[in-house]
C-alpha cells in the first residue's frame, strides 16, 4: 500500500470499516470478463456483502444478486435497481414466500417437501423461476461448519432422495459445496453433479453453482471457470448462474482501529479499540488471524505483540503480531480484507459501539458512508 493510502486511512476515526473502491472494481472485472466470456450470469451472495451504497457500482458489472432470506432478497430489490434477484433458504415461511414472489426471479427450494408445500402457489406465479438445491455429496472442504457435504448434512437434496416425479414446474438445480477454491476443485465437483444428476439436466433451464469459488484472487485459474462454464452450457443447453460473495469483495476493505493501552503479562499486549468478537467475529469462528499492514508474524520483527479487543471476553484476542518499532497508545493499525463477512456478522455485545463504514474512493476522496451511535445499540434490546 502507497503512503498517501496508508495516511488516508490514519486519518479516519476509528474504529472504521473501509471499502476500497478501486480494489471492488478489480474484483468485478475479473466478473464481468467471465460473464462476458460464456454469456453466465454472477450474482453476488449478500450475505458476504451488503453494503449497499456501492450496489449502484456492483450493477454495472455483474447480473445481480442472490440473497438467503427476505431481507436480503428485499434489500437488492430496493437498491440494485433492476438487476435479478435470486434467493435460496433451508425452508420458507408462509407469510415470507408471498411476498419473495413478487420481488425475486428465481426461488430455489431446499427440499421436495417444501416444494410441494409450496408448489400451487409457485406454479401461479409466471415471472418467477423456481428450482432445488441438490447435495452432490461431494466437496473439498474440510472444515465441517463450512462444508455443506458433511455427514447428515440439511443442506440439498441427495440423489437417493431426489424425487424424479415432482419436477413438473421447477427449471434449475442448484448447488453449493465450495468455499474460498479455485476451479480445479469446480471441475471436480462438476463431474460428480453430472455423474449423479445429469440425467435430469434436460429437464431443467438453468443451472446455479453456488459461492465459493475464489474468482478474483490473483491465483485463480479464470480460464479453467470459463471451460467449465461454457462445457455444460454447450452440452446441455442450460443457463449458468454463479453466485460468490467472497469474489465480489475480498481484499476491498479495511478495518482501522487505535491502540488504546499497551500492558505485559509475560508478553507485551495492546488493546485496540475494535473487537474479534464484535467487529470480525470470523477470527474467532474460523478462526483465523486477519493481516495488519506493515507488521510480521510473532517474532518475524523486532517486536511482537498480542492484540486483543475492549471487551470482557478473555478469548477476544486478534493474534500475535510484530511490528519494527514497539506500539505506542494512540498508534492506527490497519486490518486487510476486511469488507466481506465483516459489517454483515458485526454485533454490540458489550454495548461496543458498531465501526462507520468508509468508501475510499478511487480518487483518493473518502467519504462517510455509515456512522453509528447509541440507539444502534439501545434499539435491538
Ligand atoms: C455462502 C453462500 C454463497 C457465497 O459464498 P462465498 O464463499 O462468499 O462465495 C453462495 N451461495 C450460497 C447458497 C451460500 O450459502
Amino acid at each position: 500500500m502507497n503512503d498517501d493510502k496508508m495516511n488516508i486511512l490514519g486519518s479516519l476515526p476509528t474504529p472504521c470499516y473501509v471499502i476500497d473502491e478501486q480494489a471492488l472494481i478489480h474484483n468485478l472485472e475479473v466478473l464481468q470478463y467471465v460473464e462476458q466470456q460464456t454469456g453466465c450470469h454472477i450474482l453476488l451472495a449478500q450475505k458476504a456483502f451488503s453494503a449497499y451504497h456501492v450496489y449502484p457500482l456492483i450493477a454495472q458489472y455483474i447480473s445481480g444478486t442472490t440473497a438467503s432470506g427476505i431481507f436480503e432478497a428485499r434489500l437488492a430489490h430496493e437498491e440494485m435497481g433492476n438487476k435479478q434477484v435470486h434467493v435460496f433458504s433451508p425452508a420458507y415461511k408462509d407469510e415470507d414466500f408471498d411476498y419473495l414472489t413478487t420481488i425475486c426471479d428465481h426461488i430455489v427450494f431446499n427440499s421436495f417437501s417444501q416444494w410441494k408445500h409450496f408448489r400451487e402457489k409457485a406454479l401461479k406465479c409466471k415471472n418467477v423461476s423456481f428450482g432445488l438445491r441438490i447435495n452432490p455429496e461431494y466437496s473439498e472442504i474440510e472444515t465441517d461448519i463450512y462444508n455443506p457435504c458433511f455427514t447428515n448434512s440439511r443442506l440439498g437434496i441427495t440423489l437417493d432422495n431426489f424425487e424424479e416425479n415432482e419436477l413438473d414446474g421447477i427449471s434449475g438445480l442448484h448447488f453449493h459445496t465450495m468455499c474460498e477454491q479455485g476451479s480445479d476443485t469446480l471441475e471436480r465437483t462438476l463431474k460428480v453433479v453430472e455423474e449423479k444428476f445429469g440425467k435430469y439436466f434436460s429437464r431443467m433451464k438453468w443451472i446455479n453453482f453456488g459461492g465459493g469459488h475464489h474468482i478474483s484472487k490473483p491465483d485463480y485459474d479464470v480460464e479453467r471457470l470459463i471451460r467449465c462454464v461454457n462445457y455444460i452450457k454447450e452440452k446441455y443447453g442450460l443457463e449458468v448462474y454463479i453466485e460468490p460473495g467472497e469474489a465480489v469483495a475480498v481484499d476491498a476493505g479495511y478495518l482501522v482501529c487505535t491502540v488504546l493501552d499497551t500492558i505485559k503479562n509475560n508478553m507485551d499486549i495492546a488493546i485496540v479499540d475494535t473487537s474479534a468478537a464484535c467487529h470480525m467475529p470470523d477470527v474467532l469462528e474460523m478462526p483465523y488471524r486477519p493481516f495488519i499492514i506493515g507488521s510480521g508474524d510473532a517474532g518475524e520483527l523486532k517486536y511482537t505483540c498480542r492484540l486483543g479487543g475492549p471487551t470482557c471476553l478473555a478469548g477476544d484476542i486478534i493474534g500475535d503480531y510484530s511490528f519494527d518499532s514497539p506500539l505506542n497508545i494512540g498508534d492506527k493499525l490497519v486490518f486487510t480484507d476486511m469488507a466481506m463477512y465483516s459489517m454483515v456478522k458485526n454485533n454490540t455485545f458489550n454495548g461496543m459501539p458498531l465501526p462507520s463504514i468508509y468508501l475510499l474512493k478511487a480518487d483518493g476522496q473518502t467519504k462517510l458512508l455509515r456512522e453509528f451511535s447509541y440507539s444502534d445499540f439501545k434499539c435491538r434490546l
